[in-house]
């Protein structure tokens, strides 16, 4: 793959727009029958989450499965600012009062988002929470907010703000009302997370999938390539198109999935830290990518960013590819 290479389907009728929830394609037994496919869900991150593993012994399958839905749960817990006890949740709780002291795991998402906010010059930015329980996409009561109070939010968002000491390994936000959000990167690291696991378990052919972030581990019995199909959202049975995955991550990020409708317009849960308005123009964006977590969190920048930044921000990145699906 490379970097340069960039499919934009803005050709597409509406009916046919790419959707967020992405298929996995053909998914069955070898042809030969030594190898098994075993296939198991279950919620975390608020999202189903799919595992299929292929392996000549289904017990081991299911044992690596459930270590890996184990690991999940463990990132959920550390990660998700809908658990209390998180440590996203003590740092937004300590927020301009002291740094808190977090695992490997927290440090290394936010050190990563910081990255990504460094890379899209704020377009990402995980400091975003306040922004969305304005627009009230945290408890569910969607509304568009008053201009002022934007303004007033706006001020506590700034990734610039969040400080991090690698060797003391804590975390920090400099004022008071801040709050991180990491909804867009974290299925990503749970997925590779879960990834990690598998492997550790001896698996060589599996995939994961969060509710459309995903990655392909290896090549499935008999075939080359793991396939995904990109559905369409008016019509689940109608697969527009088939990207081929090994070794290899994809997410996709979308306007409705998390949405609402006032005078009209659409308005997603996807924010412009820049304006503090829900960023429009993308319908969805789809990113493979090395990592899930490179996927997720450039699915979102690519999100905000639209196509034409959006392209130039990918021709800088190595086995990155993105494909765009535009509001005409
Ligand atoms: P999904 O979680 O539906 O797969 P995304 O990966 O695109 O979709 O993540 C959307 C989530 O990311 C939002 O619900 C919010 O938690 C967070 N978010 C919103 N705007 C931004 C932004 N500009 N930068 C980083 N994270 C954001
Ligand atoms: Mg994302």
């Amino acid at each position: 793959m490379s970097g340069e290479r960039l499919r934009t389907y803005e050709g597409f009728p509406k009916s046919q727009r790419l959707v967020a929830i992405v298929v996995v394609l053909g998914v069955y037994l070898s042809g030969c029958g030594r190898v098994r496919s075993v296939k198991e869900s279950s919620l975390l991150m608020g999202t189903v989450v799919e595992i299929t593993v292929q392996h000549k012994d289904p017990t081991v399958a299911k044992k690596a499965i459930q270590h890996a839905f184990d690991e999940g749960k463990r990132i959920e817990n550390l990660l998700s600012i809908y658990k209390k006890e998180s440590e996203i949740s003590m740092i937004n709780l300590k927020a301009g009062l002291e740094e808190v002291k977090v695992s490997g795991d927290s440090l290394y998402v936010t050190e990563k988002a910081l990255a990504y906010s460094e890379l899209s010059d704020g377009a990402f930015d995980i400091t975003v929470g306040p922004l969305i329980e304005l627009w009230g996409f945290r408890n569910g009561e969607m509304k568009v907010p008053d201009k002022t109070e934007i303004e007033k939010t706006l001020a506590l968002v700034n990734y610039k703000n969040v400080s991090i000491n690698r060797e003391k390994s804590t975390v920090r936000l400099e004022k008071p009302g801040m709050k991180i959000d990491l909804g867009g990167i974290a299925k990503g690291y749970a997925v590779d997370s879960m990834i990690g696991v598998l492997k550790s378990e001896g698996i060589k052919k599996a995939i994961v999938n969060a509710g459309g972030d995903i990655y392909a581990l290896g090549n499935p019995a008999g075939k080359s390539n793991w396939e995904i199909g990109i559905r369409s959202p008016r019509n689940d049975s109608d697969i527009i198109d088939v990207i081929k995955v090994k070794n290899s991550a994809i997410a996709t990020s979308g306007d409705y999935e998390k949405f609402f409708f006032e005078g009209g317009k659409r308005y997603s849960h996807i924010i412009d830290p820049r304006t503090g308005v829900p960023a429009s123009g993308v319908t969805s964006v789809t990113v493979t990518a090395e990592t899930a977590t490179e996927a997720d969190a450039l699915a979102t920048t690519l999100f905000v960013l639209g196509e034409e930044e959006g392209k130039k921000l990918i021709k800088q990145l190595e086995n990155v590819e993105a494909f765009f699906d535009i509001e005409k």
